[in-house]
């Protein structure tokens, strides 16, 4: 029995990916035991996110870094870092911009749900490009004396049509206008920590309870130093617009925790592990005429790791891709996958444990096996 079961919460098999909806990821043991550990004692917050920064922006070769709660807080901190800088009578005046720079340039193709928390500060949006495509003069034309920054989001499968991150980041140098990359998602690779920046994006956002197994409450933003103080100046202790987005002492020494467990992972494991999982469903429906199963790559973020994609006939099972997913939604374990294509499915081994993808296939196994599917 535990808390879970107490509240009447049912417990899912994750194979869709390190989603809010389902909670994230899972922490290891370790970033557990450190955040019990930061529960014990009062710090001063900032001291504790000023040495906790130092040591993430040393071990991930970066010039500064700074823990928020989660990779969404990230985009409104580092706006309103570039809006305010280390003024403070301009922070208190967000979300109310007038007379600052308070446009943000997106592509038109960017353009998604996280963008509300680039919105919630008080700028406007100045879109550019469209659906066909961006060139670079689209980006130079809506650089002008408003322009607070310009927000690059990263996803290698869904970046046909945007200006090149690297031709992006010359414009953004030359005109003087500060680049952020939404990274969120792209952990792993690890390498991603320091690409961006090593790039010149000045600022990088990476979700804490994603790739990194931190707490789901936490992210991290890394970059240049004096943007990362006018993030923290705009944060939790201080009452700015930060200030409902707090993080707490458990959750900087989880992320901390978390990176430094993250940097010290066996990458080529991992990957192996998760290659494994993918053929093992891949193998255990070899037989079956009516199902197909197949690795697909790479993973819906675009991250270079592996999913295996299920593909049902409908018709000669008898039961629909929709039913499929409904009884394991439904059924004893609740298993939770996304959808591919009209008739298939995708596992993601990236939120299950080992074992996990046996209790999957079997489930789908049992359900596409039921007499009962052929009968109308
Ligand atoms: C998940 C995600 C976010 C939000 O991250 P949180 O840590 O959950 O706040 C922002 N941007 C992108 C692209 C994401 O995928």
């Amino acid at each position: 029995m535990d808390i879970y079961d107490e509240l009447g919460v049912r417990k899912v098999i994750n194979g869709i990916a390190t989603v809010t909806v389902l909670g994230g990821s899972i922490m290891p043991p370790e970033v557990v035991m450190a955040m019990i550990s930061a529960s014990r004692n009062f710090v001063s917050i900032d001291d504790l996110q000023k040495k906790a920064g130092e040591k993430i922006a040393e071990w991930t070769q970066n010039e500064s870094a700074f823990i928020c709660c989660g990779a969404a807080a990230g985009l409104a901190l580092s706006t309103a870092a570039c809006i305010t800088g280390t003024d403070h009578a301009k922070c208190s005046r967000l979300p109310f911009t007038e007379g600052m720079k308070n446009e943000v340039i997106i592509h038109k193709l960017n353009r998604n749900g996280y963008d509300f928390a680039i919105r919630q500060v008080g700028t406007k949006i100045v879109e550019i490009g469209t659906e066909a495509g961006t060139t670079p003069e689209d980006m130079e034309n809506a650089i002008n004396e408003k322009t607070a920054a310009i927000f690059y989001f990263y996803n290698i499968s869904r970046m046909g049509g945007l200006v090149p991150l690297e031709k992006a980041i010359e414009i953004a140098k030359r005109k003087k206008v500060p680049l952020i990359v939404d990274a969120a998602a792209q952990i792993p690779p690890v390498e991603n920590l320091w690409r961006f920046t090593r790039m010149g994006a000045d600022l990088a956002i990476f979700s804490g309870g994603k790739g990194l197994c931190g707490p789901q409450s936490s992210g991290l933003i890394v970059g240049r130093k004096d943007l990362i103080e006018a993030c923290a100046l705009n944060a939790n202790p201080r009452c700015y617009i930060g200030r409902p987005m707090k993080v707490g002492k458990e959750e900087i020494v989880g992320l901390l925790t978390a990176i430094r467990w993250y940097l010290n992972l066996d990458h080529k494991k991992l990957m192996q592990t998760y290659e494994d999982q993918v053929q093992y469903i891949i193998d255990e429906f070899s037989n079956n005429p009516y199902v197909t199963a197949k690795r697909n790559f790479p993973s819906e973020a675009g991250q270079p790791m592996p999913r295996a994609e299920i593909i049902f006939d409908e018709n000669s099972l008898g039961i629909s891709c929709d039913k499929i997913m409904a009884q394991l939604r439904n059924g004893e374990p609740s298993i939770e996958l996304a959808r591919a294509g009209a008739n298939s499915i995708f596992v993601n081994p990236q939120t299950l444990s080992i074992g996990q993808e046996k209790i999957i296939v079997k489930r789908i196994k049992e359900i596409i096996s039921n007499p009962m599917n052929n009968e109308k």
